[in-house]
């Protein structure tokens, strides 16, 4: 009898460690293991912002997914995944499809503008190597040309931020990190640039602990950010923004040289558009992470919505959690190959640390909150400790960032 294929959809954080995984739980005569994905790298979405802003260079985000899978075990494709024909159990990839026996979508997240106007033309989102690359270039040019285009103007130099969530946070502090370096690189003055976070709640990082958001919100207008609170992004421009205010008529106009959207993500578009059903436009899995409408295919990380027991919201889409996914999928697919009980999956939080540049952050630890330093130190031992599960002790000197070398 022929082994059965398992397919992996996204080299993401739930595609990787889905990918490990599953090359430990089983052995060779099991399965037969194949990771599709549209580069030949993996990239940690969460160090973009980092190199969005250029206080790392694009490189330390990423690996060659052949340098850390092991290629003895598992056939990766180069390839983009276009759709998914789950009758006929086959994806259709720009280059020809493949067939499966088991279906592991990890596809992950695509910005969410909410159909904002002129956002998806005007604005850049942090949401790969190519776009945080892009802004970094951006801005950099933004600086480069300020002393030498006779047309430019000051508002080259202010950068609006869309949204006060954690991405956008994260993103302020990398940049109040980098002006400095800038201004002095392009011989500009520091009070010329402007960044401007418009976030429509009235305070930022809504679902965090206040006294901890309180915290991030002062450091960084201490930094020089300005915040505009309790005011919605309306519309993006060549030349700007439009912002509306809570309860007001007006429109008003920030006229910036760079906008980033942060305002919020949503699933790849691919499942819904093979005819998954969806909710918020994700894949609703079952407790055991599997589609509904066929047992034979799972979805983790932030293609997927998983509700906890009994509650209403579901659980937000992070790495954390995608992480968790994939080890609960690996466990479970030995189980469904050997004919037994899959396990549900029961997410275990750890805590959330938000980086407010290099040696700033704020975040709650195994529920003890943390400011300053110990936090920054905290985010390096997060981002190494998923760099261990990934590839073991090399991984993390190569690229950790405890700089243990
Ligand atoms: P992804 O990591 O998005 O991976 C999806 C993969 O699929 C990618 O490799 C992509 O190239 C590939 N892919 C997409 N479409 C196709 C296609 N058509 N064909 C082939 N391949 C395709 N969460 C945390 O828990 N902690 C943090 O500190 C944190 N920081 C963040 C910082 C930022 C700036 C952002 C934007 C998000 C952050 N998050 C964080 C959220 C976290 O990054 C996501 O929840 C996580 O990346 C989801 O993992 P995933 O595997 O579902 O998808
Ligand atoms: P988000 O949805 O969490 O935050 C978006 C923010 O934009 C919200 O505060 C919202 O009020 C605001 N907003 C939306 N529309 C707006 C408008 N028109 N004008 C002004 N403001 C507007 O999105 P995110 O920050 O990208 O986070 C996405 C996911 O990634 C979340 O689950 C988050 O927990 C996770 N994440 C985690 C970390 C971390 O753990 N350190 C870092 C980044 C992201």
């Amino acid at each position: 009898m022929s082994k059965p294929k398992i397919v992996i959809l996204g080299a993401g954080y739930g595609g990787m460690m889905a990918t490990v995984r599953l090359t430990k739980e089983l052995t060779a005569e099991d399965a037969d293991i194949t990771l599709v994905n549209k580069h030949n790298y993996h990239y940690q979405t969460t160090w973009l912002h980092e190199a969005a802003a250029g206080t790392i260079h694009h490189d330390r985000t990423r690996m060659l997914i052949k340098n850390v899978i092991n290629t003895n075990r598992v056939n990766f494709m180069q390839d983009s995944v276009q759709s998914i024909d789950r009758k006929n159990h086959k994806v259709l990839l720009k280059n020809g499809e493949i067939d499966y026996d088991y279906l592991i979508i990890a596809l992950g997240f695509e910005s969410n503008t909410f159909g904002i106007k002129g956002l998806e033309e005007n604005a850049f989102a942090i949401r790969s190597v190519n776009t945080a690359r892009k802004i970094r270039e951006h801005i950099e040019y933004r600086f480069a040309s300020y002393n030498s285009d006779p047309d430019a103007k000051d508002s080259d130099l202010t950068i609006v931020v869309g949204g006060a969530g954690l991405s956008g946070v994260e993103f302020l502090g990398e940049l109040i990190d980098r002006i400095p370096a800038l201004c002095k690189e392009y011989d500009i003055d520091p009070s010329k640039v402007r960044i401007v976070d418009v976030e429509g709640m009235p305070f930022v990082l809504p679902p965090f602990d206040r006294e901890l958001a309180d915290y991030a919100q002062k450091y960084l207008e201490s930094k020089g950010v300005e915040f505009r609170l309790s005011t919605f992004i309306k519309e993006a421009t060549p030349e700007g923004v439009k912002v509306q205010k809570k309860d007001s008529e007006e429109l008003e106009e920030i006229q910036a040289g760079t906008v980033v959207w942060t305002g919020g993500v949503k699933a790849n578009h691919i499942p819904a558009e093979s005819g998954f059903a969806t909710n918020r436009g994700k894949i609703q899995v079952s407790a055991d992470l599997r589609s509904p409408e066929d047992d034979h295919i799972f979805a983790i990380g932030d293609v997927a919505v998983v509700f906890p027991p009994g509650a209403e919201r579901p659980y937000p889409p992070t790495a954390q959690i995608a992480i968790q996914e994939a080890e609960n999928l690996a466990k479970n697919m030995k189980h469904i190959l050997k004919g037994e009980e899959t396990e549900l999956f029961v997410y275990k939080p750890k805590g959330t640390v938000a980086s407010l540049g290099e040696k700033q952050a704020i975040g709650v630890v195994f529920d003890h909150k943390l400011t300053g330093k110990p936090a920054a130190a905290m985010k390096k031992v997060i981002d190494d400790r998923y760099l261990l599960m990934l590839g073991g002790v090399p991984l993390v000197l190569k690229k950790g960032k405890l700089n243990l070398l």
